[in-house]
C-alpha cells in the first residue's frame, strides 16, 4: 500500500469522514496517489466530506469475489460522485429498493465496516 493510501485507511478507521484533496485545483480522488489525477499537482493533503454524493451506477453482487464475502452476499455496490467531482465505488446499505433506482439520486456517505475494514459506505436517499 502507498503512503497515501494508508494515511487515508488509517484517517478512516480512526472515524474520519475524508478524502485526497488537490490543494491547486480544490478537487478530491479516489483511490489517492502522489499526484492530483485532474492537474497533475503533487500538493495533496486529505480534507474532510460532507457525505453528499450522486448515484452513478450500482450493481448487486450475488456471487462473493472470495471467501471473506461469502456470508454477506447479496450486497450493493456503487459508483457515486461527490460534489468535487471524485468517483467512489461504496457498499450501499438498505438496498431493498435498488430496482427503482434512478441515476442522479442523492446518495449520503457515512463511515461503515466491511470485512473489518472502515470504508466509506452509502444510503441512497430519495
Ligand atoms: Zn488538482
Amino acid at each position: 500500500m502507498n503512503e497515501a493510501a494508508a494515511q487515508l485507511w488509517a484517517e478512516w478507521s480512526a472515524g474520519r469522514l475524508c478524502l485526497q484533496q488537490c490543494t491547486a485545483c480544490g478537487r478530491s480522488q479516489q483511490p489517492p496517489g502522489p499526484v492530483c489525477s485532474w492537474c497533475h499537482s503533487t500538493s495533496l493533503t486529505l480534507a474532510d466530506i460532507d457525505g453528499s454524493a450522486e448515484l452513478v451506477s450500482w450493481s448487486t453482487v450475488h456471487r462473493a469475489p472470495t471467501k471473506a464475502f461469502a456470508d454477506q452476499v447479496p450486497y450493493t455496490l456503487a459508483l457515486v460522485r461527490v460534489p468535487d467531482g471524485a468517483l467512489l465505488e461504496v457498499r450501499v446499505a438498505g438496498d431493498e429498493g435498488a430496482e427503482s433506482w434512478k441515476a442522479g439520486m442523492p446518495v449520503v456517505l457515512a463511515l461503515g465496516t466491511v470485512v473489518d475494514r472502515a470504508l466509506p459506505t452509502g444510503r441512497v436517499a430519495g
